[in-house]
């Protein structure tokens, strides 16, 4: 059973405001991608990794896995103008022989090895699983300036990355352009193709790195 890891980090990263571009952010002496990477490849149930960049960054990309010896990083591609388009672009260098994709977004560093366990055991079981958290605050609907609606919170889940699919039911899903284009994660479009999606309990340290604010939090992460 082959299982390649997809990791979009192709992202403009202009929520940051860092002078650095962000997949080369320095945490802790590493590169913020550095981290994401590493754990999927010392995994043993990642067998491939597809890492996809900006254009721009490719050949620095080459470099990085290089450097760390990131050995099942088999391909590094240009992103596109989406996170689905990105995620598109490395679907397509996915081998015939895979059996599950995995996707996980480059920004988030604090990727533990129990969890890529869980989620290709899951994915292995239900075919299709997202990482997810229940969610801390309380959540109102409203509409004009007036609350209509109080969501009940034990139904209620952030949804974070790794998601993982059976190859079959992820190319299907992204060859639906329509589906696409109203979708902001991968299980969404799985979940509208009518696919049951199993949660799979994941950790609140399991952050992405988009704003300033998230940058301290991961620095401060990784201090303990
Ligand atoms: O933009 P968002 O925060 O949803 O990004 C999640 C992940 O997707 C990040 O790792 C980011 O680099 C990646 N991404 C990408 N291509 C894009 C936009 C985002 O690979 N065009």
């Amino acid at each position: 059973m082959k299982t390649v890891a997809i990791v979009p980090a192709a992202g403009s990263g202009k929520r940051l405001n860092q002078i650095k571009e962000k997949p080369f952010i320095r945490l802790k002496s590493k590169p913020l991608l550095w981290y994401a990477l590493s754990a999927l490849n010392n995994s043993p149930f990642i067998d491939k990794i597809v890492l996809v960049v900006a254009r721009k960054f490719v050949k620095k990309s080459r470099g990085l896995v290089k450097k760390y010896n990131l050995k099942k990083v088999e391909f590094i591609v240009p992103g596109g103008r989406t996170r689905s388009d990105s995620v598109l672009n490395g679907l397509n260098l996915v081998d015939k022989d895979t059996d599950y994709v995995l996707i996980h977004d480059g920004a988030r560093p604090f990727l533990e090895a129990c969890l890529i366990k869980k989620v290709v055991r899951a994915v292995k079981k239900f075919g299709a699983c997202s990482v997810c958290v229940p969610i801390k605050p309380t959540i109102k609907e409203a509409k004009k300036g007036y609350i209509t609606k109080t969501l009940n919170r034990k139904e209620l889940w952030d949804t974070q990355t790794p998601q993982a699919f059976k190859k079959e039911i992820i190319i299907k899903a992204y060859k639906n352009q329509r589906l696409l284009k109203t979708s902001t994660d991968d299980s969404s479009l799985v979940e509208k193709l009518g696919y049951k999606v199993r949660v799979v309990i994941g950790s609140y340290r399991n952050i992405k790195v988009t704003t300033p604010e998230d940058l301290l939090l991961a620095k401060a992460l990784l201090k303990r």
